[in-house]
């Protein structure tokens, strides 16, 4: 092991999206016969993929258009055109009241988030040092290594709700408003952030959970960081009704990913003009310009607001009814005589979050295990970074993506609930 700076070994680590991004590359790389229920590939949804294909054509035969997208590197805060008809319309559809200068361009959420929490997390000048503030554990996976410091988050744990009765096996996770604000008095957080609909649990914080959240964010001079990339308004993969907020200490991040690019990298911030400098700033310092492929493929739709269709068109549709496909058969073969399972509410995003109360093993086992039974999923544990106490519940839940072609999904949980069942007597 070479010896590396501090910031260099903590970015060398072995993280958790290392490991998950690697098994994901590999096993749809074709190598081997992986089940494969892990990492977050958007599903190939053949109308989307028509479209882009199209949307290449058009691209390829107006050579003055491809040329430029090839040929140029754009402002480190993205292609103004681009950065206009995003501004546009969310002002227009929305009635956000921005400019320009409320919008930025990065090459995808994952690095707006190394972005932002670089910025806004760690010591200050005047030696104190502020941490971003999870208001709802579990969360994102890609946010747990990043961070130039040590120990940038704090997590709180959830109330668990059944909104139907325990008896449907169904529950939701809920802000515990209480906890937040009592960190928030702590005076040292810079930012909140969430996902909505959340990657791993599929909850969608409800637009009173973040209105409430905004609220607070006002009251403690904090920033609210939104990671939008599977929500509103684009992809929308959102199954029930919520809305898109907007308030002035928001920053709000979009992807193009999961609306059937993840290989463009392309990721739009909206925020305060402060914040956008500084995104602008380190894209310039990190790699001088964005990628403009995705910018040049999406402009068309953006200016005309055609990008708000494909979700409620196609991406939502076919989400859901796999999202109720793997439901049924979790249903199916899972033996609640030998586990005591429940699943998270699917309200958005293309996961399933089980709940395995009863297990003899940690789930950061039993992904070994299944593993070996050829089947991938990604163990609980490394969503809950950032809570100060041991929750035994980190060791009982599991996240598994059903994007994936029906069958494949059918005869991965199939598989799971095997060696769930094994792991449990
Ligand atoms: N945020 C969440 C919640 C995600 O699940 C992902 C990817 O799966 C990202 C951000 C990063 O997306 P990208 O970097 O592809 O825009």
């Amino acid at each position: 092991m070479p010896e590396f700076s501090k910031v260099g070994q903590k970015l060398t680590t072995r993280s958790g999206i290392l490991q998950l991004m690697d098994d994901l590359g590999r096993a749809l790389a074709g190598e081997g016969d992986m089940l494969m229920l892990g990492g977050g590939n958007p599903a190939a949804v053949p109308e989307v993929q028509h479209f882009w294909r199209e949307r290449m054509r058009d691209l390829l035969s107006h050579g003055h258009a491809f040329d430029r997208m090839l040929a140029h590197y754009d402002p480190p805060q993205g292609n103004p055109r681009f950065v206009h008809a995003v501004a546009k319309l969310m002002r227009e559809k929305f009635g956000w009241p921005i400019t320009e200068r409320h919008v930025g361009v990065t090459n995808g959420t994952q690095s707006t988030f190394f972005f932002l929490f670089a910025a806004l997390a760690g010591t200050r000048a005047d030696g104190t040092r502020k941490k971003i503030l999870l208001p709802l554990s579990p969360e994102y996976i890609g946010y747990a290594s990043q961070g130039l410091e040590e120990d940038i988050f704090v997590s709180c744990r959830p109330r668990i709700t059944w909104p139907g009765g325990e008896g449907e096996r169904v529950f939701k996770y809920a802000i515990d408003f209480a906890a937040v604000e009592s960190r928030l008095r702590e005076g040292n957080i810079a930012a909140m952030a969430v996902s909505r609909p959340a990657n791993p649990s599929g909850n969608m914080i409800t637009d009173e959970e973040l209105r409430h959240l905004e609220q607070l964010a006002e009251k403690y001079g904090v920033y609210l960081i939104v990671d939008c990339a599977y929500g509103l308004p684009f992809p929308g993969i959102v199954y029930g009704n919520a809305q898109l907020l907007w308030s002035p200490h928001t920053i709000h991040t979009f992807s193009l990913s999961k609306l059937g690019l993840p290989g463009v990298r392309t990721g739009i911030v909206v925020a305060p003009p402060e914040i956008i400098e500084a995104v602008e700033a380190m894209v310039a310092i990190i790699g001088l310009a964005n990628g403009n492929v995705g910018q040049e493929l999406a402009l068309p739709l953006m200016a005309s607001g055609e990008i708000l269709d494909l979700g409620p068109k196609y991406l939502r549709p076919f989400y859901e009814e796999r999202s109720n496909a793997a439901q049924a058969a979790i249903r199916e073969y899972f033996d609640p005589a030998s586990v005591n399972w429940a699943m998270h509410a699917s309200e958005g995003a293309f996961f399933l979050w089980l709940w395995l109360r009863g297990l003899k093993i940690s789930t950061a086992e039993l992904y070994l295990r299944l593993k070996e039974r050829k089947v991938l999923i990604v163990p609980g544990e490394y969503f809950f970074f950032g809570l100060d106490e041991p929750w035994e519940h980190e060791h009982q839940c599991l996240r598994m993506n059903f994007a994936q072609p029906p069958e494949v999904v059918r005869e991965g949980i199939r598989r799971m609930a095997e060696g769930v069942k094994e792991a449990s007597r």
